[in-house]
Formats: structure tokens, sequence, C-alpha cells
């Protein structure tokens, strides 16, 4: 991609409107343009980084048996009625259309799905099943100040789990921690397992929590790693000895970046979802449901990595691999080096945003690269003659390479 065309550009000056890091860096950069409060658009730079993200959900979700579907945000009230949240669920955006129907705007899709898994399931033999989607979710909140970290309009992928009994379902949930940490791990990521209350529906559940004090949660941890609790519903205080001897137990800001909940038989019950057991019985479906807000978890690693200059993107969500800056304008001598070293990084299938400007200063250009935060900054210039300039984002240091030594390094 060549930077002179590529569509949203950096900005110098910091939005006004903006508090937090995420949405200053990320409409600097060129990765989001705000609708309004709660609300982005996601610029070809934002998108790319999202669909890296959900790669690799959809890579962790497919392996633990995960069928993806797409479910309507568009939703029927009745549906809602008949679990009784279209009353409790005070975030619910709802709309009344001009021939006077009322719809809900999907905030979360059990309403949705429970309903047309019930039509599909009759016999033990259906079970168990899990399916998900990753889509748009609207939810009238708030407080939305924190870029991207709470939308109005936000992106999340949720998995329902549907099983026999409990113990079925117990397999599943402890496999899906583990294919959380995996999410997290692969995105550059450290995410706490933390406990928390289950809400309404079970005694627990459990939330993923990434430590930054620009986080709206807060978790008791223990440093060691055994242990980890929500402070709204700690049994234990700061600075508890741990029982393992890790020492006392901190407190820290973290922001949720996903969770996964019990939901027993609350929505199987609402609509009638039973199946006939090997005795002929009719039984009700055991349900769990597995979050990650998509777009909140790109905020966050904007909010972890990043420094003075821009953000630091962790290689496998990064928008691109390197980031190919020319020094010198297209007068200089090197100008048919410059454009062959794009066209074979290309062939030879990297992804590579490449500042082809002509009128645009070193300065500037560097300012640019290490706002965007591409893991690799790859430098051609009448300097660096037939070698090119490997610089990491996150490193100081940088070394000179022949075009094969780069590409040798970028196949690591
Ligand atoms: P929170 O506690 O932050 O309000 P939640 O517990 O209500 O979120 P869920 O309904 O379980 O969240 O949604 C699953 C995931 O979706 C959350 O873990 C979070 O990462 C993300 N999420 C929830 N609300 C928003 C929002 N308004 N904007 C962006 N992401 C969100
Ligand atoms: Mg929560």
């Amino acid at each position: 991609m060549r930077y002179s065309k590529l569509f949203g550009k950096t900005i110098k000056d910091t939005p006004k409107d903006e508090v937090s890091t995420n949405a200053k860096l990320l409409t600097r950069a060129g990765f989001i343009r705000k609708e309004m409060a709660g609300v982005y658009n996601f610029l070809p730079l934002g998108l790319r980084v999202l669909n890296k993200i959900n790669v690799i959900v959809r890579d962790e979700m497919n392996k633990t048996g995960g069928q993806e579907l797409v479910l309507s945000a568009l939703q029927n009230k009745e549906n809602w009625q008949k679990t009784g949240r279209w009353d409790s669920f005070d975030a619910l955006f709802k709309i009344k259309s001009r021939y006077d129907f009322e719809y809900g705007l999907g905030p979360t899709h059990e309403e949705v799905l429970v309903p047309i898994v019930a039509q599909m399931i009759n016999s033990y033999r259906d079970l168990p099943l899990s399916l998900y989607q990753i889509q748009t979710k609207f939810r009238d909140e708030a407080r939305a100040k924190s870029g991207i970290l709470r939308g109005r309009e936000f992106l999340m992928k949720d998995l329902y789990s549907f099983h026999a009994d409990e113990e079925d379902f117990n397999k599943y949930y402890e496999e899906m921690k583990k294919a959380y940490k995996n999410v997290f791990t692969r995105c550059g990521l450290e995410a706490i397992q933390t406990e928390a209350s289950g809400g309404a529906f079970s005694k627990f559940s459990h939330e993923y929590q990434v430590i930054t004090d620009a986080g709206e949660d807060e978790i008791i941890y223990c440093p060691g790693g055994d242990f980890s609790s929500n402070v709204e519903i700690s049994p234990v205080k700061e600075g508890k000895q741990c029982v393992l001897g890790h020492g006392p137990l901190k407190r820290a800001k973290t922001i949720e970046v996903g969770n996964i909940f019990p939901l027993k038989t609350k929505f199987s019950d609402a609509f009638g979802l039973t199946y006939k057991s090997k005795e002929g019985k009719d039984t009700p479906v055991i349900m769990g449901c597995y979050g990650i807000g998509i777009s909140r978890f790109m905020g966050t690693i904007v909010e972890v990595h990043h420094n003075e200059k821009g953000i630091i993107w962790p290689e496998s969500v990064a928008p691109f691999a390197v980031h190919l800056i020319h020094l010198g304008g297209v007068h200089a001598y090197t100008s048919e080096v410059y454009e062959e070293v794009y066209e074979k990084l290309n062939r030879a299938g990297v992804e590579v945003l490449y500042d082809d400007r002509e009128d645009v200063s070193a300065g500037e250009k560097f300012a640019d690269c290490d706002l965007i935060g591409i893991p690799v900054r790859l430098v051609v210039s009448k300097k660096t003659g037939d070698k090119i300039e490997w610089k990491r984002r996150d490193e100081e240091k940088s070394d000179l390479l022949s075009l094969d030594e780069t590409l040798k390094r970028l196949k690591r």
C-alpha cells in the first residue's frame, strides 16, 4: 500500500474532544474517525487491525468447535419481553418505526439465537453445540469518554454454547478458558483471568482483565498469577499474603477485554429450549456465553503498547508488517531502488506500507512512522546505498541489511 494513496492520513494536532489515549493516538494516526460520542468509524488502517484480531479470534473459536454465523442487529421486541429484558436491560436501544412497530437494537444476541436453536435441537445427539458471531452491538452507555474502550456502537465476538448437562458444560468452559488465553497471548496482551460475580444468572463468571491505568475496573490479584478477583466482589483485600507464598496481593486498574459466563437454563427456559434425553425425557439445555470486545481490545492494545511518539503494534495485529520509507525525493539516484524494494517485498508476500511521498521531510516521515506504529521500519536512501536500514519500532538500534537479509528476517 502506498501511503500517498492511503485513505486516512496522520494529523499533527491532538483532537480536542478526546481525553483517552487510545482515541487520541488512533485518530492522529489515521485509524479511526469519531462520528459522535461513543461511535467511531474505522478507516482502512483501523479495519486492518480489527481484521487481524478477528482472524486470531476465529481461529481459536473454531478450534473449540465453534461455528460462525451472522445474526440480526434489529431484534424482535416480543423475544426481549419473553426474557423480561425489554424492561430490565437499561442500555437497550429501543427503536420505534414510522409504522409504530418497536424493535430492539442488538446489545447482545441471546434473544435472537436461542429461539433459532430451539427449532433445531431435538435430541441429545444434537448436543453439544457452539455458535458465535463477530458483529456490531449497540448499547446506550451512560459514559462514553474512553474512546473505543466503551462505545455506544462497538464490535464484539460472542459465542453461545449448548450442553446436555453441567458436566459437559464445565468441560467446555475449561476449554474456553484456554482458548481465551491463546487469543490474548497471540494478540500481544496479558489478560488476567479474574473471578467475578455471575450477575443474575449464576454464582460466578470470569473476566479477562488487562492492567492499565486507563481501565475502569479494578482487580485484586496475586503477583504469582494464581489468583485474581474483581474488587467489586472480592472476598479478600489488597495486601493480604498469598497462601501460596507469592507475597502480598496487589490492586490494579484494569480493562475488561472479555468474559465468560454460565447461563444455566435462564434462556432455555424462556424459549422452551429442551432436548430429548436417552431416556426420552424433555430436558432443558444448559448454556454458556463467552464474549470478547473486539474494538475495546484494539483500544486496550493501544493503551498498553505506546510511547510518547505513538502506537507500538504487536506483530500479530499490526496493520502492516513493515513501514518502508524512502528519503531523498524522486530525483535522487536511488529512486529506482526504492520501487524495486517495494515490489520485491510485495512479491515476497510481505505486507508493506510504503511512504512514497516526494515532498515530505525525513523528520516528518519518521514521525508519522512512529505514530502509526508498524513493528518494523525500513529506510532506503542515498546514505543506505544498496542496503536497507532496519529498525524495530520498539528498539532504538538499527541495522543495515541487504534485501535478502531483510526478507529472511521478516520470515522469522
Ligand atoms: P462492561 O462490564 O465493561 O460494561 P459487560 O460485562 O457488560 O461489559 P458483556 O455484555 O459481557 O460486557 O460483553 C462482552 C465484552 O464486550 C466485554 O467483556 C467487553 O470487552 C466488551 N464490551 C462490553 N460493553 C462494551 C462497550 N460499550 N464498548 C466496547 N466494548 C464493550
Ligand atoms: Mg463486565
